[in-house]
């Protein structure tokens, strides 16, 4: 069961709901976010209405919820969370979109990208600086210097900043330079890092791990947002399936599943999710086409050069193209690009 508490409510009336209930014998979780408490309780559901919790100061509603994830489930909340960063609206009638290399690899390569990514529409520049590799012989990615350049990147174009952070040391570091903390596909259920990133004073983009369910999707969400971070949206990027022509299999249908059952802004990659440069447009265009609140996608100035993901890679010519294309898709279901 969930109680949500009203914006603005008092610390004491938070604090009588609690006492009231841990007397009944519930199990309390507290989830304080920016703008408003909502307090977890489990146990005996069948005293609820004998409780009188509804007409308690402060309160503004309890809802028992049928879900193992509670906080993050249309069922508490049925209109759609939208996240604002500066002017950037997440999950309203506007697609994001969030373009830039796979890895940020040098001041050059960074820049020229994130003018152009900007100049075609992109209002959020992404850019590895931790990568997170399957060899370890492959390039790591230039980590401080790395966010350095892609904080120096927002300043000369005014783009937000989505980047991965791996490791709870450095949420710190990482959220110094960044808008967004990105939580890549292998750490999906890292849950030490999950438990860190939601006392971050930043959104999440939670990316879908590797071979997750969406149910174990929206429990690694639930992680953040009852730790107190309810700025989190996800991302789909692909699942492990038995095909090996596509790098991945993008679920379009977990953007409709997850719209439906979450209040949260979801995004897709289609690069990761399909691996393969000539899918990366008409699977943005079906993205938009199921509901998807923004797209991720890997934009690099020279993709056969590129130390990552060249091969799923756009042009930027290509980038502002598939823009192009988007925009009517976008229209048709009632959005703008
Ligand atoms: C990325 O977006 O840079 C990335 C590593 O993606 P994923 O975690 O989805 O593999
Ligand atoms: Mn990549």
């Amino acid at each position: 069961m969930i109680v949500i508490m009203k914006n603005g409510a008092e610390k004491e009336e938070i604090q009588k709901v609690i006492e009231k209930l841990e007397k009944v014998g519930f199990s309390i979780h507290l989830s304080e976010g920016v703008e408003r408490t909502i307090i977890g309780a489990v146990g005996d559901k069948s005293i609820l209405n004998e409780l009188g919790l509804e007409a308690m100061g402060g309160v503004e509603r309890v809802v028992a919820i049928r879900h193992p994830y509670k906080m993050v489930s249309r069922e508490v909340k049925s209109e759609n969370t939208i996240i604002k960063i500066g002017n950037v609206e997440i999950g309203g009638s506007q697609i994001q979109v969030m373009a830039g290399p796979c890895a940020v690899e040098s001041r050059e390569q960074l820049f020229e990208v994130a003018q152009m990514v900007k100049d075609s529409g992109a209002t959020i520049l992404r850019g590895g600086a931790f990568k997170p590799r399957t060899s370890p012989y492959a390039f790591q990615g230039l980590e401080e210097e790395g966010l350095k350049l892609l904080a120096e990147a927002r300043e000369r174009t005014g783009l937000l900043i989505v980047t991965e952070v791996v490791d709870p040391r450095t949420i710190d570091m990482v959220s110094e330079y960044s808008d967004i903390l990105q939580i890549g596909a292998r750490n999906m259920q890292n849950f030490f890092l999950l438990k860190e990133v939601a006392k971050a004073n930043k959104p999440v983009l939670l990316k879908r791990g590797l071979s997750s369910t969406i149910e174990e999707w929206l429990m690694a969400a639930e992680y953040i947002y009852a730790g107190g971070n309810h700025n989190v949206m996800f991302c789909e990027r692909g699942i492990r399936t038995f095909e090996t022509t596509t790098r991945n299999t993008l679920d379009l249908s977990a953007v409709s599943m997850v719209k439906q059952l979450s209040h949260l802004p979801v995004i897709v990659d289609p690069s990761h999710g399909t691996g393969v440069r000539s899918l990366v447009q008409p699977m943005s265009q079906a993205a938009i086409a199921a509901g998807a609140d923004g797209l991720m996608i890997e934009v690099h100035p020279n993709p056969p050069e590129a130390l990552c993901d060249g091969p799923q890679s756009l042009t930027p010519d290509q980038f502002s193209t598939l823009l192009s294309s988007v925009k009517d898709i976008a229209r048709a279901v009632g959005r703008n690009l």
